[in-house]
């Protein structure tokens, strides 16, 4: 059967488990909240900040470009200052990768740089001649040009001082290759598989790290949609290929482009994981200690209760209960435990040996009744132990009760008991029917229980009885195993002595065979 200490070990145990597990997972989504919350943050702020850098980046190149405009807008017929116009453009800062100025009809008066052979040509493109049509400032999506190369395109118009409209001036930056603007954003990527990529208004990528994705239409993308409604913010989002990002996105006004700094979330959360090891490991020594200490403990909790259980099993012997008595117990259920134990068993033995002295006892003298007599004697000779018996019987016993009544007569009874016991010390004194009793004398000789039964006779007829005077006995003495080998014959040695004493004038002991022959007829 299972025993205590280890139900409560195997509790402490799950109880440990359970705690660990439901720790260990707390800690988890509480850190990988933490982590997306701060990644979300991060990556907004991230998009913002880049937004904001390509925004004044696109913002000053109009500038430089409508400075430009004004400078040549009075002399568009001077080559020699627009072919200086376009090469300032283009060599300060390499701001871009080409710089034209052509006139109202399309036809490139100056480009830079010189081996393009810019300058003579028409402007052919869609998006050229859109341009020349508006007469405002533009900052093209990006697009395909004749050259094979993907660019955008600034633009500002050229007007003179009385408003006249006397063409454009465009400066071109090549999307995929490395200029400023290229680095402006490629420099930015983070160690935990953060990257940014931009989309144009019409959620087209601009730019990514993977140079397959650009051109890729990913207006259907939730994040992309939110800034092609002109929002800014962060959440997280399930990608075209199905991955989880953690991305912050803002729009660039100023082109209508919008920027997503992201971090994909299995990325992000993979410190999680080694933070939540790195705890559980730190806090593992802890948890050891604290389950070797629990499991001392259950030990401590189970000892009284388990020796108790293991005292009752031989509790029903008496000698047993004075180690349940003296067990040391020191928690207060043990205690009581042990308390109501110890009054239970006492009352069990104390039952037992009332039942016990019930079936050994004579009711009227409190004397060995017969039949346990009649067992001592059997182990006695069984054992080959030497004994000696008195068998007593009151003479004229009939007459005491026909006189003083039976009531009186059992009071002579008890008395003449009371009486044996007190001469008999090394003895055991027996009612062995009516008023006839036999002494056992274990180890004693004929000679010793002679002496015992006369010194009885000596006193009994001197002492007055309860029925008012004294009343003698007759008694035959018998010796295992000088005068039987057997219980029977020793009692019928016995009683031949009795009726021996009985014929021979009564008040007298007699030892077996020690009488003549002749007057036992
Ligand atoms: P004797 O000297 O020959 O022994 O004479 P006695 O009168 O004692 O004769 P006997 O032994 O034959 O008589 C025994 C009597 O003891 C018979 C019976 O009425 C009485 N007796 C037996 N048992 C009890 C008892 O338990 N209580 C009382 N009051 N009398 C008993
Ligand atoms: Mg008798
Ligand atoms: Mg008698």
């Amino acid at each position: 059967m299972a025993k205590l200490k280890h139900l409560i070990i195997a509790l402490i145990l799950i109880m440990f488990i359970l705690f660990i597990t439901s720790s260990l997972t707390s800690i988890y989504h509480g850190y990988s909240r933490l982590i997306i919350e701060q990644s979300l943050e991060q990556n907004r702020v991230y998009a913002e900040k880049l937004a904001y850098m390509v925004n004044l980046y696109l913002e000053e190149s109009l500038q430089t470009l409508e400075y430009s405009a004004q400078n040549v807008a009075e002399h568009m017929d001077d080559q020699e200052v627009l072919t200086r116009e376009v090469n300032q453009l283009y060599n300060i800062g390499k701001r871009f990768n080409s710089v034209i100025i052509a006139n109202n009809d399309g036809l490139i008066l100056a480009g830079a740089p010189e081996e393009f052979g810019l300058q003579g040509q028409k402007i052919a493109s869609k998006q050229g001649l859109e341009l020349l049509e508006n007469k405002k400032p533009d900052i093209s999506d990006p697009y395909m040009a004749a050259t094979g190369k993907r660019l955008i395109t600034i633009s500002q118009p050229i007007f003179s001082k009385d408003g006249k409209y006397q063409g454009l001036i465009n400066g071109t930056i090549y999307v995929n290759e490395h200029n400023y603007f290229h680095s402006l954003i490629d420099q930015h990527f983070y160690q935990d598989g953060s990257y940014v990529y931009v989309v144009d208004s019409t959620g087209k990528i601009i730019f990514h790290r993977d140079e397959n994705r650009i051109n890729e239409n990913v207006s259907e993308n939730e994040v992309v949609q939110h800034l092609l409604k002109g929002e800014s913010g962060a959440k997280c989002v399930t990608n075209s290929l199905g991955m989880e990002m953690i991305a912050g996105y803002k729009t660039v006004d100023i082109a209508g482009w919008g920027i997503v700094a992201q971090t994909p979330k299995e990325m992000a959360l993979k410190s999680v994981d080694e933070q939540v090891m790195n705890i559980f490991l730190l806090q593992l020594p802890l948890l050891i200690l604290s389950v070797i200490i629990s499991i001392f403990s259950a030990g401590k909790i189970a000892q009284p209760l388990q020796s108790m259980a293991e005292i009752s099993e031989d509790s029903i012997k008496e000698s047993e209960l004075g180690k349940l008595k003296n067990l040391k117990v020191w928690y207060y259920e043990a205690f009581q435990l042990k308390n109501a134990l110890v009054q239970s068993f006492s009352f069990l033995h104390s039952q037992l040996n009332f039942f016990m002295d019930k079936s050994t006892i004579d009711p009227l003298t409190g004397l060995t009744n017969r039949r346990t007599m009649d067992e001592i004697l059997q182990r006695t000779i069984a054992n080959k132990e030497p004994i000696s018996i008195i068998m007593l019987d009151i003479d004229f016993f009939k007459k005491v009760n026909d006189t003083f009544g039976h009531a009186v007569g059992d009071e002579v009874l008890k008395f003449f008991a009371n009486e044996m016991k007190n001469v008999t010390t090394r003895g055991i004194c027996c009612r062995y029917g009516g008023e006839e009793f036999i002494i056992l004398l274990p180890k004693l000789t004929a000679l010793d229980a002679y002496n015992i039964a006369e010194r009885l006779r000596k006193i009994m007829e001197k002492k007055i009885s309860p029925c008012g005077h004294p009343v003698t006995f007759s008694a035959g003495v018998a010796s295992y195993p000088n005068h039987a080998t057997t219980v029977e014959d020793l009692i019928k040695q016995a009683d031949k002595a009795l009726y021996v004493a009985k014929q021979t004038g009564r008040n007298k002991v007699v030892i077996a065979h020690f009488w003549d022959e002749d007057t036992v007829q």
